[in-house]
């Protein structure tokens, strides 16, 4: 089986581990410059058996990828939900809250006996769409890159030649916390209006219920707005476009990012591609908006290639 087992990679191969609230996928690419999966392998979290089942289910995890590959390398990257705090070494803002407090890099290093490197799943995709996805693909002379989730949650990365920005904190990209407007009420966060209670799935299926008291699906309101059947669902959408316009101008206005790729289910609206642009240059500080605006390639792989970037 030797053969096989070569065929795994070696010391140039990137292992990657996406640490999700329902599953835990691990990834070896076969090196930075020619990242092709080698083997993908994945468990459920089973996160409501508290965290010293998911530390025991990533130990399957790494044991499966060992035996298949015949080595373990010295450095492995893990994406998380929330994040690492770089000066307490602890967890926090992560929706699988059995993490939040936990020092979950020492107890990985510890028990894998590798070295560990943390990010945050918005991170993982910006770097995965920026090296290996549609940055690569057709924007390869972007530097800076702003990968957006736009989904059931909010978030953002930031990637720059490269690498991922994690920020003194841990915190940087993290826009879907910023202030958007008071109608988006309180957040699990503990402040009022943030961009992922005005523009998040849930906040749009919650916008269009309090409109019609009807409960709806985000696909079908999307459908509804499209087909022009119903003057709530089209309402819904266009306070979408606004307000993604609002909340997108602030990163273009820090940033100025080369390309901004939109990830997540309310991501792939058509809308936000030709009325939202509009909506973004209108809020912009600049006449016209030259950033390019553009789906993500890889879809669900993102996050566990791009952990398996942060190695490299
Ligand atoms: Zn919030």
């Amino acid at each position: 089986m030797t053969s096989s087992k070569k065929s795994m990679g070696d010391e140039k191969s990137l292992w990657g581990v996406d640490l999700g609230g329902t599953k835990i996928e691990g990834v070896i690419l076969k090196s930075a410059a020619n990242p092709e999966v080698l083997f993908r392998h994945r468990l459920p979290t089973e996160a409501d058996q508290g965290y010293a089942h998911i530390l025991d289910q990533v130990k399957k995890l790494i044991d499966k990828m060992q035996a298949e590959a015949g080595y373990l390398p010295a450095h492995i990257g893990f994406g998380t939900p929330g994040t690492l705090d770089p000066k307490r070494g602890v967890m926090k803002n992560c929706n699988t809250v059995v993490m939040n407090g936990q020092p979950m890099k020492v107890d990985l290093e510890k028990m894998l006996g590798v070295r560990v490197e943390m990010a945050n799943d918005a991170d993982c995709f910006a770097l995965a769409e920026a090296r290996y996805g549609v940055v690569k693909d057709q924007f390869p002379d972007a530097r800076v890159v702003f990968g957006v989730i736009l989904g059931t949650g909010v978030g953002g990365g930031i990637v720059v030649d490269g690498k991922a920005i994690i920020g003194l904190q841990g915190i940087a990209g993290e826009w879907g916390h910023n202030f958007l407007d008071e109608s988006g009420g309180p957040c699990y966060c503990g402040k009022t209006g943030c961009v992922e209670k005005v523009i998040s799935g849930p906040a749009l299926e919650k916008y269009y219920f309090n409109e019609t008291g009807n409960k709806k699906p985000l696909k079908d309101i999307v459908a509804l707005a499209e087909s022009k059947v119903d003057p709530t669902a089209q309402k819904t959408m266009l306070r979408l476009v606004e307000f993604y316009g609002k909340a997108l101008s602030v990163i273009v206005n820090i940033l100025d990012p080369d390309v901004i790729v939109i990830g997540g289910g309310v991501g792939n609206i058509d809308l936000l591609y030709d009325r939202g642009l509009d909506a973004l240059r209108k809020y912009i500080f600049n006449t016209s908006l030259d950033t390019p605006i553009v789906r993500p390639l890889l879809g669900d792989s993102a996050g566990v290639i791009g952990a398996a970037f942060l190695v490299s």
